[in-house]
């Protein structure tokens, strides 16, 4: 693509006018003739309306079918409302299904592929009701609008993976990535699959009530993946070694997935099951047929082959003993660790990925399979509204160098501070590496008679970080996975932050191990990565806007080694690394108050 005019095209009915940082973009890709581009776009610098412009013009070059894509649905609906003329398309899970009338079903809820004859069904060419007149099926009918629309596409990075790379639903000329150093992350979560003895169990029950001829092939599988886990030690997860997961797939090779698809229809057919009142044992089936191909690609992937190494892993985990409620006892893992060549495999060949927090390109590129022309824009806030403070009274928590006091000593440190600024009417969050931690800080906070809201118990971190947003406690508690990013609390709402330690992964994580046997003294390289990007990512949850006034601790003395270094060129000045804690406490009870 040559000297894509993207300011052009850029919303001058919704800003009046492009802001500088907007400005570098859109000429960058103007005057580059490569195809791919990833910017680092600090928050403020206005990407949405980059990414909009950017397909815009690639759709007044030609280019059918942009996709716009965020990993979540907050974000779709965020897109879609400062640019209505957008396309959101969401998976099943949001959308009802029409063919149980009263049963208030989601569309992934209920065997769709198997209801061919569903009145509602809406011709994806067509556009027409499987039954003239009837009511259009919510989920396919956003889809089939979403490719007559010849415009842009918001769609979640799952709803991209499934509808677009695997089903092939869609053809997109070029895509924006949004978020896009998550995108790896994103994937990887939604392609692990769980393969249990307790399921495979009830899909040799289900088969064999409708005499599938494959109900005994499958059987045999289960049993000689029950003898391969069971030579694991007991309550360890282990992983599978190469011969191990070449005869899982041989074995998931002899089962005819064919000859299941058509003895379930036949089944369905004779009458031996009914599509309404068997719902459950239909979904299933379908369930069944579709984790059978999942289950075969998998394994495929986990081996080596001539040109590359394993791009997934495989771990087994067994229980001596069945606890009371539970039901599975023997189970198999399978997780998609190494996706960068999937990501580049699914995305066409116009892209322009962002986010706010790439760091270094290569490791970003080597992450995500995302390699393109790099550009990192200056930040338009300002570093006097801020502070990163790296205290020099605090432990050092990593593994090796903690004493057994360390973690409760640091914490009560925290649930100090946070009464003293709770004292001030100042609000904070906790962001912490791992459950253990969040409740040990929960109880030393009650100690101080400090309110703070967690999730749990019913509560998601979602619904709880609204409460905190809506006003309730003094103090917001979660775990990075749960609170290191897409918890927006400006304006005062947080404007201190705790972030305890770097999330490194656990020695014992079959994930480490892969990671370990796969790459060697090179994964250092992306795990600081990551922990950069985690850094970066929490910094920012409480500065959203240029008005925006707000502080973060680092407490572990392992963030010294990376944080002052890893810190954009902008946020540097900000950066107080020679002062205590306590000194540090009383700077920010100074600039907030
Ligand atoms: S096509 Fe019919 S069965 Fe499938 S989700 Fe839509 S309404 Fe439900």
């Amino acid at each position: 693509m040559e000297h894509l005019d993207v300011a052009r095209f850029f919303p001058r009915n919704r800003y009046s006018a492009m802001l500088g940082t907007q400005k570098t973009a859109s000429n960058f890709i103007k005057e580059s003739v490569a195809s791919i581009f990833a910017l680092e776009c600090p928050t403020g610098t206005g990407k949405t309306a980059i990414g909009y412009s950017y397909l815009k013009a690639m759709l007044a070059s030609g280019v059918k079918q942009p996709f716009y894509l965020v990993p979540n649905k907050t974000l779709a609906e965020q897109v879609k409302s400062l640019h209505p003329d957008v396309h959101a398309v969401y998976g099943r899970n949001e959308h009802p299904c029409l063919f149980y009338p009263g049963e208030n079903l989601k569309a992934d809820e209920i065997p769709c592929s198997l209801l061919q004859e569903c009145p509602h069904r809406v011709n994806q060419e067509t556009g027409e009701t499987k039954e003239p007149g009837a009511e259009r099926c919510p989920y396919l009918q956003q889809k089939y609008e979403a490719k007559q629309s010849g415009g842009i596409t918001v769609a979640t990075h799952a709803f991209y993976l499934y509808s677009v790379f695997f089903a092939k639903e869609f053809e997109p000329g070029a895509v924006v990535v949004d978020e896009a150093h998550g995108i790896a992350k994103a994937i990887r979560s939604v392609l692990e699959f769980h393969i249990t003895d307790w399921n495979l169990a009830r899909m040799v029950e289900l088969l064999g009530s409708i005499l599938s001829s494959q109900a005994e092939v499958l059987d045999h599988f289960r049993k000689r993946m029950i003898a391969i886990i069971k030579a694991k030690e007991a309550s360890k997860k282990t992983i599978l070694e190469a011969e191990e997961i070449r005869e899982l797939l041989d074995l998931t090779n002899a089962i005819d997935t064919r000859a299941v698809d058509a003895e379930i229809r036949a089944a369905i057919e004779v009458g031996l099951i009914d599509r309404k009142k068997d719902r459950l044992a239909l979904k299933q089936l379908e369930i069944l047929g579709r984790d059978l191909r999942m289950y075969m690609r998998s394994f495929e992937f986990a081996l080596p082959t001539e040109v590359r190494h394993p791009l997934n892993f495989t771990f087994a985990f067994w229980r001596q003993e069945l606890e009371e409620g539970k039901r599975v006892q023997y189970e198999l893992v399978v997780k998609s660790y190494y996706v960068a060549p999937l990501v580049k495999k699914m995305l066409p060949k116009n892209v322009l990925a962002y986010s706010a927090t790439i760091g270094n390109a290569d490791i970003f590129s080597h992450e995500t399979g995302i390699k393109g022309d790099f550009l990192s824009l200056p930040s338009t806030f300002s570093s006097l509204n801020t502070r990163i403070f790296m205290p020099t009274d605090t432990p050092n928590l990593s593994v090796k160098e903690r004493n057994r006091r360390d973690k409760t000593k640091s914490l009560r440190m925290i649930a100090k501070a946070c009464k003293t600024f709770s004292r001030k009417s100042i609000r904070s969050l906790v962001v912490v590496a791992s459950n253990e931690e969040r409740k040990k800080f929960l109880e030393l906070v009650a100690e101080e008679g400090v309110k703070a809201l967690s999730y749990g118990e019913g509560v998601t971190p979602r619904a709880c970080a609204r409460q905190f947003r809506e006003g309730e406690g003094d103090v917001l508690v979660g775990t990075d996975s749960n609170y290191g990013e897409g918890v927006d609390l400006p304006k005062g709402i947080a404007p201190v932050i705790f972030y305890y330690r770097p999330s490194y992964p656990r020695p014992d994580d079959p994930a480490t191990v892969f990671e370990e046997r796969r790459f060697g003294n090179q994964r250092w390289h992306v795990w600081n990565w990551r922990v950069i990007i985690g850094l970066l990512q929490v910094r920012g949850r409480n500065i959203r806007s240029v008005e925006d006034v707000g502080v973060t601790f680092l407490i572990s003395q392992q963030f010294r080694r990376f944080a002052f270094g890893s810190l954009p060129e902008w946020l540097k000045p900000a950066y107080v690394g020679g002062k205590t804690f306590e000194e540090c406490v009383k700077e920010t009870v100074k600039m907030l108050s």
